[in-house]
């Protein structure tokens, strides 16, 4: 799942932050527990603001990732002593005798009323651990509400890295996201309770090392598992239950193809040690499956063949590229030749198999094709578009897209369509038949894959020329 919103900078949610902060020095008179206190109340308080403000302008836009802020923050127990916060990301309670373990924090705008709603539900108990599946805003977002003094926060090696690229990153990763999800706040906030990247780990897991600890009669194991969501996820296996929290180690749907690398940008995460990570997993053999989003899965047998077709998937995919790239052939052939064999068939909501099999080859062969001279110097095709434009007119070029376009080949008639627009951005028969190119492709990702990227990014890319469309009008 992606870096979802955490906090939203509307007039209101800027009036709720000035009476949070007006309350602190209120606060500071008062013992630590009421400091703590005020400051649980005020984020439950914006929180819900800010929630209601992005699911209200989520509504009707469709997607998966809008789907996420409509699930009602609710807690329900999934065992004997397992308790889960709902939200767009979950937050799970393991409690014991001795003291209780959190594993992920949830989104920051929601954690709060996560944290109070468990809390009321729990036996009362130290919080003894934080255990984080990765550094995602989503999954470690409340980890600031919930830390106690001695609680440790148990993150993978790699945590304190990822967080500071994420946070480096913030805004232009910011933009991305908002270009996929125009219901997400202008800027992200860079203070306050729902700031992100302040989280520091106590202690911290690499593989093939694992942490094991047991507590009030539980066995628990910390498993580091890179290579899903990031190279620092991290699961948590109650061995004796068979009970596997997996984070987003198989993201936001199980089972399904993964996101080996994310179109919305980020580091790149390792096929190979993703293929391990499901190898250990599998060899588990867990008989429920809580992950950080959504519902969990039950059933021993169906969640090994699950676990066994994605490790597949992946491998296949990995080795056809790896083949199709020794026998010489361009990135753009096998993105379109390689998809999986029937009986790996998965869904591609969230990963697309001709985006791994690009970001598998760049994985290896990095950032140069060896395809044009060009690509080693800083001026872009884009640079002689309008000259283009010009010498075969741009009337002439939209003409030739629209035939494309009535023959199917809407990808062709894209490049067109960036040559007369270069030369002529507002010329109308080019942004027209670039809105049904745009539509088509849209049409055929919702009756394919219906992946949610790929859909958003279209989704965008309509808005755009439908507001050049209504400018030249
Ligand atoms: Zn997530």
């Amino acid at each position: 799942m992606p870096q979802t919103p955490s906090l939203f900078r509307t007039p209101t949610a800027l009036a709720m932050l000035g009476l949070a902060a007006a309350a602190a020095p209120l606060a500071l008179v008062g013992c630590e527990d009421t400091q703590r206190e005020v400051e649980l109340r005020a984020a439950e308080a914006m929180g819900g603001i800010a929630t209601r403000v992005v699911a209200s302008r989520s509504e009707g836009q469709g997607g998966h990732s809008a789907d996420f802020i409509q699930i009602p923050v609710e807690v329900r127990k999934l065992g004997d002593f397992i308790y889960q916060a709902r939200g767009v990301a979950n937050t799970q309670v393991i409690a014991t005798s001795q003291g209780h373990v959190v594993f992920d924090t949830g989104l920051a705008i929601q954690a709060a009323k996560q944290r109070r709603l468990l809390r009321e539900a729990l036996p009362e108990a130290p919080i003894t651990h934080v255990i984080l599946s990765h550094s995602h805003q989503d999954h470690a977002g409340g980890t600031r509400f919930w830390v106690e003094d001695g609680t440790e926060v148990v993150a993978h090696r790699e945590y304190p890295e990822e967080q500071r690229y994420l946070k480096q990153l913030e805004d232009y990763f910011w933009f991305r996201n908002r270009t996929l999800f125009p219901f997400m706040p202008e800027s992200p906030p860079k203070t306050g309770m729902f700031a992100y990247g302040n989280v520091v780990p106590t202690q911290l897991v690499d593989q093939p090392n694992r942490l094991e600890f047991s507590q009030g009669g539980v066995h628990f194991v910390v498993l580091p598992t890179p290579g899903a969501e990031g190279s620092d996820n991290l699961c948590l296996w109650l061995p004796d239950e068979k009970v596997l929290f997996s984070g987003d180690s198989f993201g936001p749907n199980f089972p399904q193809f993964p996101n080996v690398f994310t179109m919305r940008g980020e580091k790149i995460r390792k096929p190979i040690e993703y293929i391990a990570s499901l190898e250990m997993l599998i060899e588990l053999e867990p008989e429920m499956i809580v992950p950080s989003h959504q519902d969990p899965i039950r059933g021993k047998e169906q969640i090994r063949a699950d676990l066994i077709k994605m490790r597949d998937a992946v491998r296949y995919v990995h080795d056809a590229t790896v083949a199709g790239m020794n026998a010489g052939k361009t990135v753009h052939e096998l993105m379109a030749e390689i998809a999986l064999p029937t009986e790996l068939e998965l869904l591609q909501i969230h990963g697309k198999v001709s985006w791994a099999v690009k970001s598998i080859w760049e994985y290896y062969a990095t950032w140069f094709h060896f395809d044009s001279t060009t690509e080693l110097y800083a001026v872009p095709l884009s640079a002689v578009q309008p000259e283009l434009a010009a010498l075969a007119g741009v009337d002439a070029i939209a003409e030739k897209a629209a035939a494309h376009v009535a023959a199917g080949e809407n990808l062709e008639a894209l490049h067109l369509l960036e040559v007369s627009l270069a030369g002529d951005p507002s010329h109308r028969a080019s942004l027209e038949t670039r809105l049904e190119a745009l539509a088509n492709l849209l049409h055929r990702a919702e009756t394919t894959f219906n992946n949610s990227y790929e859909m958003d990014f279209l989704k965008y890319r309509i808005r755009v020329t439908k507001e050049a469309l209504g400018a030249g009008s």
